[in-house]
């Protein structure tokens, strides 16, 4: 065990306990992060006695390149130390009031400390006291746990839960990063608890989501979600994606799983999380655009303009940022079927370069849903689209090399157009605008500026303005 305490930080924090009297342990996410082998540093330390004495304590013994922060209303103190994060706070005892996930704090023992942790496995602590350097103390079978992979509450799940319902996402989240198992009793009582999730906070709520989207297989977590009733009170419109409906012996398929492949398949090629989230987000307008037509089946149509239209509402709800990074997504979910769209009709080189003038730098990211979007079961049907996309992805490449219209602005602007016929801003400026731009993406004129001189003479003139 003392091998595991590689960190020579230890060894002054159980210098500094001992001049204090105080007992001193290593304790939680740090704790289980050993024996799950996932290195980290950020070291939470609990004493028994007072956080910040003992912070004061580690700083003098540090000298000028710890940097001390002290939390007085807390009771906590940081310590920054080349790079590592040390959090020190004394052992509390905790109780909760019904309205609130705010507890009650009381000073206490080391077992009260545990006592109030979400799960057996963040519940362990390993004493930095000299006399019992190393031990560890595991009074709930967190190790057991650990080795077979189960998340479960120390004590009554309802009332771990219930006290602060942040715990049941936390809990989800751990399951889905870990690939853990959620214990019978505990997964029952997020099934009882689901409706005290609405005392969270949104942004405590997204930042679960968001550690959830960031694993390697994103579903987990979802489908957890899903079956204990918790997506439909945080994410009502991903939750009613789910389901299958049949008519004349017709189905469509059910677009939550569909969405689930999508984003894991994605999660295999990007970090990248807003991609992510566009993934997740890409059919969210398809409920409100289910049809049944008697000759052709299910349609969806334009559900991806309603489901970009959505996204500002949802944006919004969730406190996500609604500057650049919402208009990325609303991008993605707008294309996320034209490249496709492009492989059935025709692929002229003229809505090729209307793609890539739509998309822009995110081009390669739209392809990389796109491709994640065939989830198709039939493995001849899901390997010839995949063909046709690289042939579409090949286009990409040979005509930005030509025509260069990716970032493309049209060689005349509106100023320009306004002073050279003496015009205030009015709808003929945007026509004749629109029209030189839609010619250069037709491929009528090149993308240059004396082309688009002419065109724009010849264009005035038709309209009498010259
Ligand atoms: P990660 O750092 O990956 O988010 P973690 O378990 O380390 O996971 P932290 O938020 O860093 O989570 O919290 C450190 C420890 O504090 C946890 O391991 C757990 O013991 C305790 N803890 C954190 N949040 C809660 C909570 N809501 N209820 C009970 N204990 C908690
Ligand atoms: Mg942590």
């Amino acid at each position: 065990m003392q091998s595991y305490l590689k960190n020579p930080l230890f060894k002054t924090l159980s210098t500094c306990a001992d001049e204090l009297g105080m007992e001193c342990y290593v304790i939680g996410g740090f704790v289980r992060d050993i024996f799950l082998k996932r290195p980290s540093n950020d070291i939470d330390v609990v004493v028994v006695g007072s956080g910040i004495t003992m912070a004061e304590q580690v700083k003098k013994a540090l000298g000028k390149q710890a940097n001390l922060a002290v939390f007085k209303n807390f009771g906590t103190a940081q310590i920054k130390y080349k790079d590592t994060e040390i959090e020190l706070v004394g052992a509390r005892r905790e109780s909760y009031t019904r309205g609130s996930r705010k507890p009650i704090v009381e000073d206490g023992t080391l077992q009260d400390d545990q006592n109030r942790r979400d799960f057996t496995i963040n519940a362990l602590a390993i004493c930095l006291n000299q006399d019992r350097y190393g031990a560890l103390l595991d009074p709930f079978g967190g190790i057991t746990d650990i080795e077979n992979k189960i998340i479960r509450t120390p004590l009554d799940p309802d009332i771990t839960f219930s006290d602060d319902p942040l715990r049941m996402l936390r809990c989800i989240r751990f399951a889905t990063q870990l690939h853990f198992h959620i214990e019978d009793k505990t997964y029952q009582s997020l099934i009882t608890n689901k409706e005290r999730i609405k005392i969270v906070s949104i942004e405590r709520i997204v930042e679960e989501l968001n550690k959830i989207i960031k694993s390697p297989k994103p579903s987990i977590g979802f489908i957890l979600l899903k079956k204990t009733g918790l997506l439909a009170l945080i994410l009502p419109e991903i939750d009613a994606l789910s389901g299958v409906e049949t008519i004349n012996g017709k189905s469509h398929k059910d677009v939550f799983y569909h969405t689930l492949e999508v984003l894991d398949k994605l999660a295999t090629k990007t970090d990248n999380v807003w991609l992510r989230w566009a993934a997740l987000f890409h059919d969210v307008g398809k409920p409100a655009t289910k049809r049944f037509d008697k000759k052709i089946g299910w349609t969806f149509h334009n559900h991806n303009y309603i489901g970009e239209r959505m996204l500002t509402h949802i944006f919004k709800r969730l406190k996500l940022p609604m500057g650049e990074q919402m208009r990325y997504v609303q991008k993605i979910v707008t294309l996320h079927m034209r490249p496709i769209a492009l492989v059935e009709e025709e692929i002229t080189d003229s809505a090729v370069r209307r793609l890539l003038f739509e998309a822009g730098d995110d081009i390669d990211d739209l392809m990389i849903l796109c491709e994640a979007d065939i989830t198709s079961k039939n493995e001849a049907k899901a390997q010839r689209h995949l063909q046709n996309l690289q042939i579409v992805r090949q286009k990409l490449k040979d005509i930005e090399q030509k025509d260069h219209v990716r970032n493309f602005q049209p060689p005349i602007d509106g100023k320009e157009i306004m002073e050279l016929f003496n015009l205030p801003p009015c709808a003929e400026v945007g026509t004749l605008k629109t029209a030189i731009k839609d010619a250069i993406l037709d491929g009528i004129i090149p993308n240059e500026y004396d082309a688009a001189y002419s065109f724009m003479m010849q264009k005035a003139k038709e309209m009498g303005l010259s």
